[in-house]
């Protein structure tokens, strides 16, 4: 369906545009059709015009999509719009966080490697290295997240990826990112940067150093509770294995979801900026509160690293914890004092979440662990959203009131 309009128009031009206007244009080609929203492409397969053409499309000597599993034009608009956002040159979504992660090291590492991963990382994550990958012959150490020293003496002449978490959950502990890239380089490391919490509107991990930037869009690039999905970025010679691995394994992004997360980035520095504000505010009063024996948010000037965290990000994030007087039992009463704040381990929702660390999302983990990554039985963590912050207040003032 051909238009007499100049193509060249359709499309805006995105030279020397900044972060937010990326955010909102970035990876948009309109079709013929002159839609001004993202189309959703519905569609495992494409057709093509002859025979001829569609050997030449499998054979990769014409452009052109084939499978949904390869390509698909929505996802492909998600991706570049991550990349830009980012700072890479190529971006590859995946099905889920665990995913990109899963891609990540099935597509860069192989048996007889030996991979470094900073403790205090999702608790998932923990698995798939420790349970998973070891299976497959890859040698996986654990590090503390903040402590140089030990990272520099844990490479291996076979250490092949580092990965870490930064800011980290719940105690969000930071490393300094361009530090580590610097000492991953000199041993000849790939370094990658899980950036879930902070998000590229906070923080760009590339720009700091890292080789792969990785993401659960499920939280705050949707930013409203509804999508699975993934996503990892960095230089095309890397990306381009990962393309490989994900369209023979399988675990790409549904077109849906990719449709979903596009519209997530428009508003996400906004909703960012937001998420950030209220944390302050309840990390700051919560610091004041008898009850309360230690916050942990880098927004604090208590917090050991605040410095770093004013350098390396944007902002402080959303993720904030705190421990209380008293142990589980106390715990488990203020979580269930609250009556608007949902009681759930997810996080990067418009909606504020509770959770009780040590028998939720690190439960799996045997005491000694868990005391290992400092999650104690008397630790709560808040997510905070986008409600009234006064209301929230308010919320964790009756849990309060409950111990
Ligand atoms: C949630 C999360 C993941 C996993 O993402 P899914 O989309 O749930 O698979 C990985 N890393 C971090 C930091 C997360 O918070």
């Amino acid at each position: 369906m051909a238009h007499d309009w100049d193509a060249g128009r359709l499309d805006s031009d995105l030279s020397g545009a900044g972060p937010d206007t990326l955010a909102v244009r970035a990876g948009q080609q309109r079709t013929p059709e002159g839609e001004h929203g993202e189309p959703l492409f519905f569609t495992s397969s494409y057709v093509f015009r002859s025979a001829a053409d569609a050997a030449a499309t499998f054979a990769g000597e014409m452009p052109g999509n084939v499978y949904s599993r390869y390509t698909n034009p929505t996802v492909r608009a998600f991706e570049q719009r991550i990349a830009a956002m980012e700072g890479a040159e190529q971006a590859v979504a995946t099905s889920s966080g665990m995913s990109a992660i899963l891609a990540t090291v099935m597509s860069l590492c192989s048996a007889g490697d030996h991979v470094l991963v900073s403790r205090s990382v999702f608790g998932a994550t923990v698995s798939l290295f420790e349970k998973y990958f070891k299976r497959f012959g890859l040698e996986v150490d654990f590090v503390p997240l903040v402590d140089l020293q030990r990272w520099e003496r844990a490479f291996k002449p076979n250490t092949k990826l580092v990965f870490v978490e930064s800011p980290s959950n719940p105690l969000a502990e930071l490393v300094d990112i361009e530090a580590l890239a610097g000492i991953c380089h000199a041993k000849g490391a790939l370094f990658a940067v899980d950036n879930c919490f902070c998000t590229p509107a906070l923080q760009q991990p590339l720009a700091l150093g890292a080789d792969i930037v990785i993401h659960s869009a499920t939280k705050y690039i949707d930013g409203q509770g509804r999508c699975l999905g993934g996503v990892v970025a960095g230089r095309a010679e890397l990306m381009k294995e990962l393309v490989g691995f994900l369209r023979t394994a399988g675990p790409t992004m549904s077109p849906f979801n990719a449709w979903v997360f596009l519209k997530g980035l428009e508003t996400l520095r906004l909703r960012m900026q937001a998420h950030c504000a209220s944390a302050q505010v309840l990390a700051d009063w919560l610091e004041q509160q008898s009850g309360v024996e230690k916050v942990y948010y880098a927004g604090l000037e208590s917090h050991p690293q605040h410095e770093l965290a004013k350098r390396q990000q944007k902002d402080f994030g959303a993720v904030l914890s705190f421990e209380i007087a008293g142990g589980k039992e106390a715990a488990w009463r203020f979580i269930d004092a609250t009556r608007l704040i949902s009681i759930t381990a997810n996080l990067g929702d418009s909606k504020t979440t509770i959770t009780h660390p040590a028998t939720t999302t690190h439960g799996r983990l045997s005491p000694e662990e868990r005391a290992n990554a400092g999650i104690r039985d008397s630790l709560i963590r808040v997510a905070v959203g986008l409600e009234e912050v006064e209301d929230l207040k308010a919320d964790l003032a009756r849990g309060l009131a409950a111990i």
